[in-house]
């Protein structure tokens, strides 16, 4: 799902700041999950070292993934599953669509999966007359609404109780409750049905372990394990980077997966699937399925400015500390993956030039790298990318911003570095300001190209004085 550019971006993030209930719901999400997150990492014995630590992990991983993934391939076809490397979103659609034709499927239960809202399967499963439910609470209402998700843990963190209320009293048939409880129970009895009757179960992967040959999923609900051991066939799809090589590395990105999304210390359902179940088994599917999902991910591998950002493992904590997805919240961003995380990952994923709104409208203030498990650091790479929208860069089909904005810059680059042509350029300013419209001492309107700036805020005027001259002032 990507709707991406500036205009949307402007649009819907307008809209966002207007909206008082989105507001007191991001509000809410950030004040509660931002400090217990920094709480819990805090609380670890071994405090920061860990995060460090899980950085260290994922880079070990992302330099060996070629041989990582061939022994997870490896381990998982010796237990009778079947393993797909998809190069894009199309290969991997198809092998999803070539299963559910085979197995003449009519209907399939989802486990949340960022991968999929990636590679778009919910679409191509319904045009191929494959009904496909959410079973996550959260994805079903958004799924129930004709949404996307605004969040890549609480994908409903849009909507009030009482607008889920009305969406269940119109899609479900039940009367109309604004009660938590109520709702979900209305909710599970619809979704049992679809588990005890579904010919097949989509799943992601949070987390894939070379040295055992497994996958393990997470939940709070236990609708995942429902999904991926009551139909006969079970499809997990994974981006190719979310593996590591040991138990012991697998252990360390765990203990820090639910504390970075949900300040918990492990979630509630934990289930490790390495294959169909066995003989000796008496539930679990009979066929599995494991899609490795490139799409675009190779590329990033291979350039050392922007590899690090595969070491994200989707936990969303540096959406819940964002000061600007507080504010604009996830619709705004127009691609499945939003926030600081999504800044980066989608214009490289996509394109560079079009998305380049997602990277300059972040603030550069270091919450997200803070409070990222992995220890990521996402402001660097939103700088770096700014700078190559800037400069332009062959390798990712990026042209250099407009001729005007280069000479601009490359003016002001030169008055910065002299310090009489700074001075002068002030005085020189200090002057013109006089003639610019002004409210308060401040000045409400700057006159071509910069009129954008006094859009909707005003600007402070040039002081009087500069810093230096009053500091040599007051030394006399
Ligand atoms: S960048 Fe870090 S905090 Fe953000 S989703 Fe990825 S792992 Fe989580």
């Amino acid at each position: 799902m990507t709707t991406i550019s500036t205009e949307h971006y402007k649009n819907k993030a307008k809209e966002a700041i207007k909206d008082d209930v989105l507001q007191s719901a991001l509000a809410g999400l950030q004040n509660r999950l931002g400090p217990a997150t920094a709480a819990m990492y805090k609380n670890l014995p071994e405090g920061d070292e860990l995060r460090y630590k899980a950085h260290e992990v994922r880079m070990f991983a992302l330099d060996n993934l070629d041989m990582l993934l061939e022994q997870l391939a490896q381990k998982i076809r010796q237990r009778g599953g079947n393993v797909f490397f998809a190069r894009d979103q199309k290969e991997a659609v198809n092998y999803c669509l070539e299963i559910t034709r085979r197995r003449k499927a009519k209907l399939a239960v989802k486990g949340k999966s960022m991968v999929s809202e990636e590679i778009g399967l919910n679409d191509a499963l319904i045009k191929d007359g494959v009904k496909a439910v959410e079973t996550d609470l959260g994805e079903y209402i958004v799924q129930l609404a004709g949404e996307h998700p605004s969040h890549i843990i609480a994908p409903a963190i849009h909507k009030t109780r009482n607008q889920i209320g009305s969406l269940f009293e119109e899609k479900l048939g039940i009367s109309y409750t604004n009660d938590p409880p109520t709702l979900t129970k209305a909710a599970r009895k619809h979704l049992r049905d679809a588990f005890l009757t579904a010919d097949i179960g989509f799943s992601g992967c949070n987390l894939a372990c070379a040295e055992t040959g497994h996958i393990t999923t997470l939940s709070n609900e236990g609708n995942i394990r429902l999904a991926t051991t009551l139909p006969k066939v079970h499809v997990a799809i994974m981006g190719m980077e979310r593996i590591v090589a040991s138990l012991e590395d697998h252990d360390a990105l765990f203990r820090l997966l639910s504390r970075g999304a949900a300040a918990q210390n492990l979630a509630g359902y934990v289930s490790y699937i390495g294959g169909p179940a066995l003989d000796s088994e008496i539930d679990g599917p009979e066929e599995f399925h494991l899609v490795i999902l490139d799409n675009g991910r190779s590329k990033i591998l291979a350039d050392e400015e922007f590899k690090e950002i595969l070491c994200c493992i989707r936990c969303a904590a540096c959406l819940n500390v964002c000061p600007v997805y507080g504010k604009i919240g996830g619709h705004s961003y127009g691609c499945t993956y939003t926030g600081p995380i999504g800044a980066v990952l989608t214009p490289l994923m996509t394109d560079i030039g079009q998305s380049k709104d997602l990277f300059q409208g972040e603030s550069l203030c270091g919450a997200c790298q803070d409070n990222c498990p992995v220890n990521i650091n996402l402001p660097r790479m939103l700088l770096a990318l700014r700078a190559k929208t800037a400069e332009g860069d062959p390798r990712w089909n990026i042209k250099p911003s407009s001729p005007v904005e280069k000479f601009i810059f490359s003016i002001w680059s030169k008055l910065i570095s002299n310090r009489k042509a700074y001075d002068f350029f002030f005085r020189l300013a200090r002057f013109g300001q006089k003639i610019l419209p002004t409210k308060n001492g401040e000045i409400r309107k700057l006159p071509p190209p910069f009129s954008g700036w006094t859009l909707d805020r005003d600007m402070q005027q040039i002081a009087s004085k500069s810093f230096i001259q009053k500091w040599k002032e007051t030394q006399k």
